[in-house]
C-alpha cells in the first residue's frame, strides 16, 4: 500500500485567520483527504492481520517481517537523520548506497524532503515553523501533520533551510529522482515476493504481512520520535527543550528515544548519551566504523556534557544528583 506522503512546498501561505472548517472541526490548515483515507485503510487493515494471523503455522513471515523493520530502522536513522540531516558521522560509498537501499525499505518520501522536514524541526523546535509541532497536539505531531496542509511558516522555513549538500550529492540525486520506484521496489515488492519463492509463504500472507503491517510498524515507530518523545519522559540535558528522554520510543525505534540528548547534541552520531542493546544503529555505525566504511564519528565531549547537564538539566541525570 503505498501512501504519497510528499510534503507539499508550492502550497500558497494561509494565514492564521484563514482557520478550515469541516465536519470534523476546525484546524490551521486544510485537511488533505486522500492522506486520510489511505492512512485509515493502512491501519484498519494492518491491526486487523495482526489479530486475525495464523502464528501458529506461519511463524516464519513475522520473524521475516521484523528483520526488515529493523533493516528499514536502520536507513532512516542511520541513513536519512544521523548521515544525512545532522551530518554527524562519514561514510564511503558502499555503506552510502546500503543506507539508501535501507532508507527506500521505509516506504517513506524522498531523502530530500526527509532532510529539509528534519532540519526544520531542530531549527524551529516547537513551533509554528517545525513541521511536526507537538504544540498543535499529541495526534497532530504523530501523524496528523501528514494528513493536512502544512502551516505557511513550515513552508517558508523550509524553502530557506540550507540542504545544498544533499542537493550536490549525485547519488541522492538520483535517489530522489526516482524515489517512488524505489520506495514501489523495496518497501512493497520485493519484500512481499522474497517469502513465497523462497519458502511457500502463501502470496496474500506475505503481502498483508509486509506491505500493511510492517509498513504501519515502521512509519509508526517513527512517529514516535515526534509526538511521545516530544510529551512523555524526563529532560536530564536540557530542561528547556520540549523533546524528552524516552525508553519505549528508544526500544521501538532502535536508538531515537534518547531525544532531550539529541536535540541537545543533534551532531553526536549515537544519539544517546548512553549505549543500550537495543540501539541497533548505533552498532551497526560502530561496526561499519570498524570496516573502514564509517568514519569521523561526532561525540560531544565529556567536558560540555557535564557542563550542559549541571547548567540546563532538570535534575535526573546522575551527574546532577551527585553535584547536589
Ligand atoms: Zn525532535
Ligand atoms: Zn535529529
Amino acid at each position: 500500500m503505498v501512501i504519497d506522503n510528499s510534503p507539499n512546498f508550492t502550497l500558497p501561505a494561509i494565514t492564521n485567520k484563514d482557520k478550515y472548517k469541516c465536519f470534523l472541526g476546525e484546524f490551521e490548515t486544510p485537511l488533505v483527504w486522500k492522506n486520510i483515507i489511505s492512512h485509515s485503510i493502512l491501519h484498519i487493515v494492518a491491526v486487523c492481520y495482526i489479530f486475525i494471523h495464523d502464528y501458529k503455522n506461519h511463524p516464519w513471515i513475522m520473524v521475516y517481517a521484523y528483520t526488515i523493520f529493523v533493516i528499514s530502522i536502520f536507513g532512516i536513522n542511520g541513513g536519512a537523520h544521523r548521515l544525512w540531516t545532522h551530518r554527524s558521522y562519514k561514510v564511503k560509498t558502499p555503506l552510502k548506497v546500503i543506507l539508501l537501499v535501507s532508507y527506500s525499505t521505509t516506504g517513506m518520501y524522498s531523502v530530500l524532503d526527509w532532510v529539509r522536514d528534519h532540519r526544520v524541526h531542530h531549527k524551529y523546535s516547537d513551533t509554528n515553523a517545525d513541521p511536526h509541532n507537538i504544540n498543535r497536539g499529541f495526534l497532530f505531531a504523530h501523524v496528523g501533520w501528514l494528513c493536512m496542509k502544512r502551516h505557511p511558516d513550515v513552508i517558508k522555513k523550509g524553502r530557506e533551510i540550507d540542504i545544498s549538500d544533499i542537493k550536490d550529492d549525485p547519488l541522492i540525486r538520483f535517489h530522489t529522482k526516482y524515489y517512488q520506484w524505489f520506495r514501489l521496489f523495496f518497501c512493497f515488492v520485493l519484500p512481499s515476493m522474497i517469502p513465497p519463492l523462497l519458502w511457500g509463504e502463501p502470496w496474500i500472507v506475505s503481502i498483508l504481512t509486509n506491505s500493511f503491517v510492517k509498513y504501519a510498524a515502521v512509519l509508526n515507530a517513527t512517529w514516535t520520535v515526534n509526538s511521545l518523545a516530544h510529551y512523555f519522559g524526563n529532560k536530564p540535558y536540557d530542561k528547556n527543550l520540549r523533546p524528552t528522554q524516552n525508553l519505549l520510543v528508544a526500544f521501538l525505534t532502535k536508538g531515537e528515544g534518547h531525544h532531550n540528548f539529541h536535540h541537545a547534541f543533534p551532531w553526536d552520531y549515537r544519539a544517546s548519551e548512553f549505549l543500550h542493546m537495543f540501539h541497533v544503529t548505533t552498532i551497526a555505525i560502530e561496526f561499519f566504523h570498524k570496516l573502514g566504511w564509517a568514519y569521523d564519528l561526532k561525540t560531544v565531549s565529556p567536558e560540555v556534557l557535564r557542563k550542559t547537564i549541571e547548567r540546563c538539566g532538570d535534575g535526573t541525570h546522575e551527574l546532577s544528583k551527585l553535584t547536589n
